[in-house]
């Protein structure tokens, strides 16, 4: 039992569990929560809108909003303050809140200080742990969303029971995280996990991060797009939606788009499972609503260079779950063994320890 453990179960905020009965798909620790106790709030900032979430500390979503954001304002970390505001209001019957958790497109070297390097946002060097800190006067862990989805998957999802696991995201973008020994492999920058942007072509088309050949740039919404128009599968002006309408309708030249994508993410993959020995492989995000036509050739090519036997899980997706994974980076504060979230954890769990006085 760690001294987290220990020091819950002395406040009541957990019940000791003899047995693991996976009710609800939960893991055994969990169950024991007394998950009415407290809330975190939950955001994933993308380039044109917030999505937020209020989530009870067993997971349980209490509420979410998504509204259109401009990154690119001078004014955007103000203004991602007043979103937050509403949610992070003491209204009558809601749990105390613990705090605040942050899921960014890009790089944040560090959790508890949360300075964010993000070009798709256009942020660099933006204080938004910081800021955000002394505007709502709450606990904030800022992390990569991609990252904060893992955190949530080993907390809530399939990799409850799992103490090493890949997790890769396919959509707009294409993401990776690693959780070893139960944690989130950061790396020496906190970049760990750039997945979308492996070279995988010689000569391929240009990446939005400036380079020819990356993965993203091959296999990510806007490339599919791009194949199918140049193979002739849908017309200019047409998207991801006709796309995938016309491959499911049997429309050859849409579905060679999707299996070719399935083969190039199943090549990469095995590179990426070959070198990290994954005990299983979550496929997540917005793209995996087109599972099916990426399937087929994605197994033939992963099983075909795989070194070992491998498990993959895709599950229906659902774009809430970005902003579930932020706020799982301080709901997770309680069972943080190394720290990751460092002083922010700790008046996490100081603030979880305060409830548990008062009830
Ligand atoms: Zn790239």
């Amino acid at each position: 039992m760690t001294a987290v453990t220990r020091r819950l179960l002395e406040l009541g905020m957990i019940r000791e569990v003899e047995t693991t009965p996976s009710r609800g798909g939960r893991p055994a620790v969990l169950l024991g929560l007394v998950g009415t106790a407290a809330r975190a709030v939950g955001v994933k900032v993308a380039a044109d809108h917030l999505t937020i979430v209020g989530v009870r500390l067993d997971g349980e979503v209490l509420g979410e909003t998504t509204q259109p954001f401009d990154a690119a304002h001078p004014d955007a970390l103000a203004r991602l303050a007043d979103a937050l505001s509403p949610f992070c209001a003491d209204t009558s019957g809601a749990p105390p809140l613990l705090g605040v958790g942050v899921g960014i497109p890009g790089v944040v070297a560090d959790p508890e200080v949360g300075s964010v390097d993000a070009p798709i946002l256009q942020w660099s060097s933006k204080p938004v742990g910081a800021e955000l800190r002394s505007r709502l006067g709450q606990p904030v862990i800022v992390e990569n969303d991609v990252n904060a989805v893992a955190v949530a998957e080993r907390l809530y999802g399939n990799g409850r029971d799992l103490d090493c696991f890949l997790v890769v995201t396919i959509g707009s973008g294409v993401g990776s995280a690693l959780v070893q020994d139960g944690v989130v492999f950061r790396g020496a920058r906190g970049a760990a996990g750039e997945f979308g942007h492996v070279p995988v072509s010689v000569d391929g088309p240009l990446c939005r991060c400036g380079r020819r050949g990356c993965l993203e740039a091959m296999i990510g919404s806007a490339a599919l797009v791009e194949s199918a128009r140049a193979a002739g599968a849908i017309e200019a002006g047409q998207g991801l939606e006709i796309l995938t309408a016309r491959a499911e309708a049997g429309l050859e030249a849409a579905r060679d788009v999707f299996a070719q994508a399935g083969e190039t993410l199943g090549r990469a993959i095995a590179v990426l499972a070959n070198v990290l020995d994954p005990r299983q492989v979550l496929i997540l995000g917005e793209g995996t609503s087109a599972w099916s036509l990426w399937e087929g050739t994605f197994l033939r090519t992963a099983e075909a260079h795989l070194t070992g036997r491998l498990a993959f899980t895709v599950d229906p997706w659902d774009d809430s779950r970005w902003a579930q994974g932020a706020a799982a980076l301080v709901l997770a504060a309680p069972f943080d063994s190394r720290g990751t979230g460092g002083r922010e954890s700790e008046k996490v769990l100081a603030k979880l320890a305060g409830e548990g006085r008062s009830t």
